[in-house]
C-alpha cells in the first residue's frame, strides 16, 4: 500500500467485531512471544547461537503487531480508527496520527535532514 488510507467503522456491531478480532489476534501474538521468551531462558546467555534465533522470532512477531492494523505502535490502543502512513508504512489511530501531524507541520526542521520528507503527510 503506497497512499494514506482511513478505516473508520461507525456501526457499533462491526465495531465490536473488529475489536474482539484485534484483540484476539493480539493476544495470540503477545502468547506466542511469552513462549518464545520462555524457551529463550532455558538457554544460558552464553549460548547465543540457540537464543538470537529465539530473540530473531520475538523481534519478528512485535515489527509484525507495530505494523498491522490490530495496535497504534504509539498508544498501543486497539479500539480506535486507524490510519496508513505510507511514509511509515504503519498503521496509527487517528488522534496520535493528527498529533504527531501538527507537530510536523509546526516543526518543520524536526527531520534528520531538511530533505527528509515530512514522516506524518
Ligand atoms: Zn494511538
Amino acid at each position: 500500500m503506497d497512499r494514506k488510507r482511513t478505516l473508520v467503522i461507525k456501526n457499533p456491531h462491526l465495531r465490536k467485531v473488529r475489536d474482539a478480532l484485534r484483540m484476539a489476534i493480539v493476544n495470540a501474538t503477545f502468547e506466542r512471544q511469552k513462549e518464545i521468551r520462555k524457551k529463550k531462558r532455558r538457554f544460558h546467555p552464553t549460548e547465543v547461537e540457540r537464543r538470537i534465533p529465539l530473540a530473531n522470532q520475538e523481534q519478528d512477531l512485535d515489527r509484525a503487531l507495530r505494523a498491522s492494523v490490530c495496535m497504534c505502535p504509539i498508544c498501543r490502543s486497539q479500539t480506535s480508527d486507524m490510519i496508513f502512513n505510507p511514509v511509515i508504512k504503519k498503521w496509527y489511530c487517528i488522534k496520535c496520527y493528527e498529533e504527531n501531524r501538527k507537530w510536523y507541520r509546526t516543526h518543520p526542521n524536526s527531520t534528520e535532514s531538511r530533505y527528509t520528507p515530512n514522516p506524518f503527510p
